[in-house]
């Protein structure tokens, strides 16, 4: 028997989220975004969940985005962090990628590559976030090198929001975005794409038009990304359910600590249950006391430090549970989202973490 611990994906819920983020988005096409081996759900996966009905898929590595070629996926596909190195463009070129272009010496790497076809490239400009784009005062050298390039293709503009969930917004990266784009002719007839999961359902005007990309990522995993706002109510369906087992249990008196450095004392007796979960599966190590986590059907709370194949609950008030008994850590019944807010990290991070020695089924 393997331990007890099932990651279950669930394929109509990846699905339905899906559908959910065009919806929202109006007229516009969505990435699914699937990078980072699709928030832990498994690539190929996602690609079965969302492959006849996607517009296209989004990622970083050349070698996901060629698996999903193998695996007969014909939508467009994007390089979110463009090509590393020159020679990335050639399987560019032959899988049919379109790489994010976020710098203008890529520009001139394009030209100088004297490809066999003309690359579609997203175009990616830096209206304040400041990780990666062009900037104002590249612009002129970028309109060069358009001008002058035979290997671009079709030009989308790109760019991306840093606090779309929050309180500031982005009206201020849409004013530096139109700055841009002001004196720039050519720029008014490029598509662009600019909305994320958050931006998508707050800030719908940056989701909708014909011409218009946009890339849901945490939102397809049935995850929200917003501190007030939870995923159900969002009409979100949970994809990942972490489950386990009770596989012991302890009876311990006021005084006694539970785990690793002791950091959990009982008040009162207590019955201490032990989860085949730890954080080689990917359960949070910084989950403190208290973390929600569902026994036979019932919210309880983990106690003590998270250990790297164990960790434990408290069944005081539980006395049907015991060794054997169902555990959620997260999923359906149980918001990774909460999970993740008492851990102090966001839904993102818990499915990523998934462990590879984490069996996963479907359904
Ligand atoms: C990851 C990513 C997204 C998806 O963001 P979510 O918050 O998960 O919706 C969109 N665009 C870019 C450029 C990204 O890197």
């Amino acid at each position: 028997m393997p331990r007890p611990i099932r990651a279950r994906i669930d394929l109509a819920a990846l699905r339905h989220n899906y559908l959910l983020a065009r919806e929202r988005a109006g007229g516009a096409r969505a990435w699914a975004v699937v990078k980072a081996d699709a928030y832990g759900h498994g690539v190929l996966r996602a690609a079965r969940a969302f492959g006849d009905v996607a517009d296209g898929f989004a990622l970083l590595d050349i070698p996901d985005a060629i698996a999903l070629r193998d695996a007969g996926i014909r939508q467009p596909i994007l390089l979110l962090e463009g090509f590393f190195e020159p020679s990335d463009l050639a399987l560019c070129a032959e899988y049919g990628l379109t790489p994010a272009i976020h710098r203008v010496e890529q520009l001139e790497m394009l030209r100088a590559a004297a490809l066999p076809v003309r690359l579609p490239i997203y175009l990616k400009l830096n209206t304040g976030m400041n990780r990666l784009g062009i900037t104002a005062a590249q612009l002129p050298a970028v309109r060069r090198e358009l001008a002058a390039n035979q290997t671009v293709g079709a030009v989308t503009l790109i760019t991306h929001f840093a606090e779309a969930d929050g309180e500031r917004g982005i009206a201020w990266q849409l004013d530096n975005f139109a700055r841009m784009r002001a004196d720039w002719p050519e720029a008014a007839a490029y598509p662009h794409s600019m909305a994320n999961s958050a931006a998508i359902l707050r800030h719908p005007q940056t989701a909708r038009g014909e011409n218009t990309w946009v890339r849901p990522g945490i939102m397809l995993y049935g995850g929200t990304p917003f501190a007030d706002e939870s995923a159900a109510s969002l009409g979100l369906r949970p994809a990942m359910t972490l489950t386990s087992r009770i596989i012991g249990v302890q009876e311990i008196a006021p005084g006694e600590r539970v785990g690793y450095g002791g950091l959990f004392e009982a008040r009162r007796p207590t019955r201490v249950g032990t989860v085949a979960c730890g954080y080689a599966d990917g359960y949070p190590r910084h989950a403190p006391d208290g973390t929600p986590i569902v026994v036979d059907g019932q919210r309880t709370r983990t106690i003590g430090r998270v250990s790297m194949d164990m960790l434990a609950c408290d069944l005081s008030d539980l006395p049907q549970a015991g060794v054997g008994s169902a555990v959620t850590l997260w999923g359906d019944g149980l918001p990774a989202d909460e999970v993740a807010a008492a851990a102090g990290t966001i839904s993102y991070e818990l499915f990523c973490a998934l462990a590879r020695r984490v069996p996963v089924v479907e359904g």
